[in-house]
């Protein structure tokens, strides 16, 4: 296994340990947030490590992060839980102004306020993000918001929340996605107030939410950067999620495997260990190669990304490799566990159910094909 971050990477662990197998098969069971995991990290200062020192934060670099999260994951707990309030703000450092950025960065790094939800995906349009319905109309030094998203994770434990909306109309020829803005909004005053949050329960436990807007009065003066540049700005953080997921990913194929391992090493069938089959034995083998594989490919896309490049090529590939070398390791783990693989207290099925999601979001492995296709082989476009 790669030993960067090594010291860093004990720490996690250390910090994981307390937070076992049993903590979060309660949760799963009754759909809850893991409001003392994501409290642990935030004293220990991990979910600040991107932001620059001058903003209270660590200012380590993206591969950082990286190993965070992949570390979590590797030791069986969920990042999903709190992730974002890694990257998202990553939005308001590169396009905030600088007295948005003294505002909420420093209460940000220091725990004070969560900045971990962000509203793009609607019901209506899905991935098309440029046809996106949600509007922000100018009223005095108002927005005034309507509109509906769908799949805001984390919106009933954050503070605040990034949101892309459309604040002039679609004109022919223009790009689909000129016109919307990045508008930071402050959960706490809009509740009750225009703002409605409604859970969605998922297959596994996510703590996402369907968004409605009414009439939301947001001061104008939260718009993040130029107005109706939002899309690009949005865009340029995404490479950094795609990065840190595929490094969940790696983690979560990690975990997988140990588990196969040891698991295959105990359990005797027909007078022998089931790890001396090598019909046992190969597919694990062969997702141990892919998640190493995958895990160069996020090295590689973090080493681009941290030279000041726009790797968004290596980004979506990782991301692709990675979520599917952890499925594969996820399947291949519930096959050695027979059934035991389907038992919640092996945590297993739990654990598949969870990486499953990173082949539709936050970006499906379809449009990942479609973006490689077209944007880096030169291939006719489809849509
Ligand atoms: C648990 C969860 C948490 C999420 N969290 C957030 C969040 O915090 N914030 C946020 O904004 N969004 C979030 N999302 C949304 C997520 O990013 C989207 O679900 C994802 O991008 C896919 O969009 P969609 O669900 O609308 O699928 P659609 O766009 O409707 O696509 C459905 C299927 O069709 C395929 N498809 C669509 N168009 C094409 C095409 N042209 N070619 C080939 N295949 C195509 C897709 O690959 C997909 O498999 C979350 C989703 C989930 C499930």
């Amino acid at each position: 296994m790669r030993n960067d971050y090594a010291e860093l990477r004990d720490a996690i662990a250390r910090l994981c340990s307390d937070f076992p197998g049993k903590y979060w098969r309660e949760l799963d069971r009754s759909k809850s947030y893991p409001t003392e995991f994501v409290q642990a990290l935030t004293d220990a200062g991990w979910l600040s490590v991107l932001i620059p020192e001058e903003f209270g934060g660590a200012g380590l670099p993206l591969s950082a992060a990286a190993a965070i999260l992949e570390e979590m994951q590797a030791q069986g707990c969920n990042a999903a839980a709190c992730h974002a309030q890694m990257y998202t703000m990553g939005t308001l450092l590169r396009h905030g102004s600088a007295e948005q950025k003294q505002e909420y960065l420093p209460r940000i790094a220091s725990g004070a306020l969560r900045l971990q939800a962000f509203g793009v995906t609607e019901p209506t349009n899905g991935t098309d993000t440029g046809a996106l319905k949600t509007t922000a109309t100018r009223d005095g030094d108002d927005f005034v918001i309507n509109g509906q998203k769908i799949w805001t994770s984390r919106a009933e434990h954050s503070d605040l929340m990034l949101l892309l909306a459309r604040t002039s109309p679609r004109e022919a020829g223009a790009k689909k996605t000129a016109g919307l803005s990045v508008i930071l909004v402050d959960l706490r005053d809009a509740l009750g107030h225009g703002l409605t949050i409604r859970p969605i329960r998922t297959m596994m436990n996510h703590a996402t939410t369907e968004v409605f807007f009414d009439n939301l009065r947001v001061p104008a003066r939260n718009l993040i950067g130029e107005e109706g540049k939002g899309f690009r700005y949005i865009l340029s953080g995404m490479n950094a999620e795609r990065i840190l997921i595929a490094a969940e990913c790696v983690g979560d194929a990690r975990w997988f495997i140990d588990k196969s391992v040891t698991y295959a090493g105990e359990r005797v069938v027909f007078d022998r260990a089931i790890g001396a089959n090598q019909g046992v034995q190969f597919p694990v083998a062969r997702a141990y190669a892919n998640m190493r594989a995958s895990a160069l490919m996020v090295d590689e896309a973090l080493r681009l990304y941290e030279a000041g490049q726009n790797p968004g090529a290596e980004a979506n590939m990782a991301k692709l490799l990675a979520a599917d070398a952890s499925f594969e390791a996820a399947n291949a783990c519930v096959q050695i566990h027979g059934g035991f693989g389907f038992a919640e207290e092996y945590d297993v099925e739990r654990k598949f159910r969870e990486t499953r999601l990173y082949q539709v979001a936050p970006i499906s492995t379809n449009l990942i094909l479609s973006y490689l296709a077209e944007h880096v082989l030169g291939m006719p476009r489809s849509y």
